[in-house]
């Protein structure tokens, strides 16, 4: 397992940690000034200032992206729906590509409208079946420019509004499904990063009984991000009170033992979605934490 404690080379930020910073260019200058050398957007954020500006900013700056969020929310009530969905994960890996990102992520949906507080079916069946129709298609496009796609399970709770997909086990029974490997010894070796793999974030499966068989099927090559916080005890909202790492029960260096041992050996990436702590804060005070955190808690 690699050391952290002496340098922050393998920490990337996920720029939903510094959200409270302002703008994509102010949260990128922040990163820059503490010698962080990866980040991963979200799409809004790049939006927000254009894809131009981010990409000539990522040079700039020498940044790599060990991913982008997100694509993925492919359930829908009608054929319409479903396809408008899909021309925005084309959209998505367009701009992952561009912006020369490791892998894009999906957070694949739930049920149809639920996001906006309003679901209009009850079939968490239903959604599934758009969920794996969708990434067979993204990932038909995704393979045709070279963009690796990571289904990234989201905790249960998140079932009904934002991810269907909720375990590593389901989520690699898909990738089986849609990007079968190369047996080994078949001839052909299996290729460093599959098209289709996994995000690995702590937050979402930490309490999984089945992590680390799991995080051993994957391999390394179905091991396309990890994402680090903590898990705080009160939880006092579901969405937007995750913890800095060290600040929860997650025993996260065990975690990332696992993916060290199945192979992995790319970024750690800060992703703290938190409205009334660490989102108040100074960005240069949050990176000072997270880079602290990386070499003692991760
Ligand atoms: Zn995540």
């Amino acid at each position: 397992m690699r050391d952290f404690s002496g340098d922050h080379r393998w920490l990337s930020i996920n720029t939903a940690t510094l959200r409270g910073a302002g703008t994509l260019d102010r949260i990128v200058e922040a990163c820059a000034r503490h010698g962080i050398r990866a980040i991963s957007p979200w799409r809004d954020q790049v939006h927000a200032i254009g894809l131009e500006r981010t990409a000539a900013l990522v040079r700039e700056h020498g940044l790599a992206l060990s991913g982008y969020c997100r694509g993925g929310m492919f359930p829908a009530m009608d054929v319409a729906g479903r396809a408008a969905a899909l021309d925005d994960n084309r959209r998505a890996v367009d701009e992952a590509k561009s912006l020369d990102a490791a892998c894009l992520v999906l957070v694949v949906g739930g049920l149809p409208g639920a996001l906006a507080g309003t679901p209009k079916s009850k079939d968490l069946f239903a959604a599934r079946r758009d969920v794996r129709d969708g990434i067979a298609a993204t990932l038909e496009y995704a393979r045709s420019v070279a963009m690796p796609l990571a289904i990234e399970p989201l905790h249960p709770m998140y079932a009904a509004d934002r991810a269907c997909v909720n375990t590593i086990e389901q989520a690699l029974d898909l990738c089986e499904a849609l990007d079968p490997l190369p047996a080994v010894g078949a001839g052909a070796p299996s290729p460093a990063l599959a098209g289709l793999g996994v995000a690995v974030d702590v937050y979402h499966v930490w309490w999984d009984p089945k992590l680390e068989a799991q995080i051993a099927r994957a391999g390394r090559a179905r091991l396309h991000a990890f994402h680090v916080c903590d898990w705080l005890v009160p939880t006092k909202d579901l969405l937007n009170d995750r913890g800095m790492m060290g600040d929860g029960v997650i025993e996260i260096a065990r975690i990332r033992a696992w993916l060290e041992a199945a192979g992995f050996g790319g970024y750690s990436e800060v992703e703290i979605f938190s409205s009334e702590n660490w989102w108040k804060r100074p960005a240069d005070e949050v990176v000072a934490t997270c880079i602290e955190r990386h070499r003692s808690a991760v």
